[in-house]
């Protein structure tokens, strides 16, 4: 990503992240109220690289980050091999597991598959510093969150295609060094 200087009138992440405003919400995981079959439901209605987690949907508190190739080797292998593992499974990203009432399925515990400090930048940041950001640690995607809210994603895509608008350009024709 070169060219700072297209960022110089100040694009803030807010303007850069998804979802838009007319865009459906983010996709999240939550940390223990999803079932096995929720999980899956996301994975096949969607095509995103990873899922955030949060506390739930009401405080959308960020917990972590899962990436979808995880989840989808982790749910397959629990299905093949792990004894009681079924559709109304819960699944848990949380450390500890609330009681389970006694007839219910066995619980998934997937903690092990989440980053447990995804990149975060608030929604005011400027896009001048994420960028640097994504640079210098190699970012994949970073979340973005207001008010230790979440709101969004940039991924690096995001970023070549925004440029790419700015500069009226070919998004391919800009790299990242
Ligand atoms: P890429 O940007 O490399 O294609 P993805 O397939 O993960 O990566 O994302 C596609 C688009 O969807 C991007 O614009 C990204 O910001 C957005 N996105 C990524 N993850 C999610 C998610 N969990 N929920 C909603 N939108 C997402």
């Amino acid at each position: 990503l070169e060219a700072k200087e297209e960022f110089s009138h100040k694009t803030l992440a807010m303007d850069v992240m998804r979802p838009r405003r007319s865009d459906p919400p983010l996709s999240v995981l939550t940390q223990d109220s999803l079932t096995v079959e929720d999980a899956e439901a996301l994975i096949t209605e969607t095509t995103y690289s990873g899922f955030p987690v949060v506390i739930s949907h009401q405080s959308q508190r960020l917990v972590g980050f899962v990436l979808r190739r995880d989840l989808i080797i982790s749910i397959e292998n629990a299905r093949m091999r792990q004894d009681g593992i079924v559709s109304t499974s819960r699944v848990f990203f949380t450390e500890y597991m609330p009681p389970q009432p006694p007839d219910s399925p066995a619980p998934l515990k997937l903690r092990g598959i989440m980053d447990l400090s995804p990149f975060t930048v608030t929604d005011h940041t400027a896009m001048e510093i994420v960028v640097d950001i994504f640079r210098k640690l190699g970012l994949r995607q970073c979340l973005v969150t207001h008010n230790g809210r979440l709101l969004g994603i940039i991924t690096k895509k995001d970023i070549l295609k925004h440029m790419a608008q700015m500069a009226n350009r070919d998004p391919d024709s800009i790299l990242f060094n």
